[in-house]
């Protein structure tokens, strides 16, 4: 139960259409993206403005009352929802959804922190300018969560993770402050970078407001392929390759197995089977150039003819215009949709240092059947930076129960195998409340207790997003 002056204060700093506290109203905020955990709370907030959140913080603050900061709840790690007893609010940011300002000489664009992704890049488009985030979930994730979550997708190869991609915040802070970091400036080393701290912080140091984020110049000229490869092997010499001949035109090099491309034939709507033959393991890739008449095609059949000369290649189609190039895309987007109705998926997100992962990919897949035989494995994802989805679906004829009760035994095997190539456990989706004991269980004490640190040092009372990214002392 929150305190009476609580909701009564609250509601002269916000009003009372800001407060959501209706159940059935709520309930749409406390289902997480894959349906595993029910979030519980009495009040939802909605505030439009940041003076707004720094009202609800300093309230918050006076009466102890934890806050999780969601935005456009696609994250897969239920980060953004209260779990029982956490004695929290949502604060939604969904209505701090302005775009500021957009300077292309400077190329920078000032967003509030609920904006659609989508929205922005197409908003950078109409500048003639390229935001390069781009991700499965872009038509309803919000820019507040991809910096809180550091997100990832499908073009790190060649623009970075959104670290890389933010100039300047304005957060408002576990006190209630404001601070206004929007400086969009390319240089400047003027003490510790306090961004970078609030970027993949999950909402665990404060409530991010507003970013300035960096665009670059917009692609004229893009090449789209999917190439069937014998071997998984085969993968890295084919990368090595498009780094050398293709530079820093390449973006994407991404990887599909047969059984993900077979889901996607049967369960995802107006998908294509891109090659006549089928072979274990396909790449799409794509490179991109900002300049009109550039020579890029020439250079991609070159690179093509030699991945085929080599014998890296067993087939593959280079999409003729910007529909089959879509095509390519829809296919691998329905990859990570058709797992469902495939029963039980135990999921993973992990890096290995890229040469390592075909080694990676074996190894785990002779471990977990090993372990459950039947068990069908559909590795594939962002194979360019290394970070793998190693998902894994429950054998044809088990019950889905019985199945997903092995999910953190599954992990620990393969997340032990992670280890043992020095990956990560969490390239892109964070820590949230689901892996966060995982977490601890692989990083030193000495990291721990430095994260432990900053968050007491940031936030002594314990109130922003309690529960998440760091154990409970
Ligand atoms: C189909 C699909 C594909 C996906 N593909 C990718 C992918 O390729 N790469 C990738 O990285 N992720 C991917 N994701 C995961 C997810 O979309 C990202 O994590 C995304 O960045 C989350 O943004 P959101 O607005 O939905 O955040 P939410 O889910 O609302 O929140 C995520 C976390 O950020 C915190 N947070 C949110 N807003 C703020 C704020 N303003 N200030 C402080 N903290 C805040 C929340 O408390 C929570 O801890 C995918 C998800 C789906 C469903």
């Amino acid at each position: 139960m929150l305190p009476q002056k609580f909701l009564s204060d609250l509601e002269v700093a916000i009003g009372v259409k800001a407060m959501i506290t209706n159940q059935d109203d709520i309930a749409p905020y406390m289902i997480e993206q894959r349906g595993r955990f029910i979030g519980q709370t009495s009040l939802v907030v909605t505030p439009a403005t940041t003076q707004e959140v720094s009202d609800i913080v300093k309230l918050c603050a006076e009466h102890s009352i934890g806050i999780v900061p969601q935005g456009g709840h696609t994250g897969l790690v239920s980060g953004g929802i209260p779990f029982a007893g956490d004695n929290a609010i949502v604060l939604s940011t969904s209505r701090l959804n302005k775009i500021r300002t957009i300077d292309p000489t400077n190329n920078t664009m000032v967003v509030e922190s609920g904006c659609i992704l989508q929205t922005i890049q197409e908003h950078a488009a109409q500048h003639d300018r390229l935001f390069p985030l781009s991700l499965g979930a872009e038509g309803s994730c919000q820019i507040g969560g991809n910096i809180a979550t550091n997100a990832g997708g499908i073009n790190v190869i060649r623009y970075g993770n959104t670290r890389q991609l933010v100039l300047g915040l304005e957060v408002v802070t576990p006190t209630g402050e404001i601070w206004n970091g929007l400086r969009a400036l390319q240089k400047d080393n003027t003490g510790y970078d306090l961004k970078q701290l609030y970027i993949g912080s999950e909402g665990t140091l404060g409530i991010i407001t507003a970013a300035v984020l960096q665009l670059f110049p917009k692609p004229k000229e893009q090449q789209t392929a999917v190439l069937a490869i014998k071997e998984l092997e085969d993968a890295l010499p084919l990368l090595n390759l498009a780094q050398s001949m293709l530079g820093d035109a390449l973006t994407s090099f991404e990887l599909l197995p047969r059984i993900g491309i077979d889901f996607s034939l049967k369960h995802g709507q107006g998908v294509v089977d891109p090659i006549e033959g089928q072979y274990d393991w396909y790449i799409l890739m794509e490179a991109s150039v900002a300049i009109t008449h550039s020579n890029l095609k020439d250079l991609f059949q070159n690179y093509l003819e030699t991945a085929f000369e080599k014998n890296w290649v067993q087939d593959g189609v280079l999409a003729q215009n910007k529909s089959q190039s879509d095509s390519f895309w829809l296919l691998r987007e329905n990859i990570t949709l058709c797992q469902k109705p495939e029963g039980g998926s135990i999921k993973h997100d992990i890096s290995v240092p890229v040469s390592s992962v075909p080694a990676f990919i074996k190894t785990a897949n002779e471990a977990v059947r090993k372990m459950i035989p039947g068990i069908r494995p559909h590795p594939f994802g962002h194979l360019g930076d290394g970070n793998i989805h190693y998902n894994l679906s429950q054998p044809i004829d088990m019950n889905k129960e019985d199945y997903l009760n092995h999910w953190e035994e599954v992990n620990r095997i393969v997340h032990d195998i992670v280890h043992s190539f020095n990956g990560s456990i969490s390239a892109e989706h964070g820590i949230g409340r689901v892996k966060r004991d995982e977490n601890q269980y692989y990083k030193s004490a000495v990291e721990m207790q430095l994260m432990q640190n900053i968050k007491t040092a940031l936030d002594p009372k314990g109130i922003m997003n309690p529960g998440k990214l760091i154990p409970v002392s």
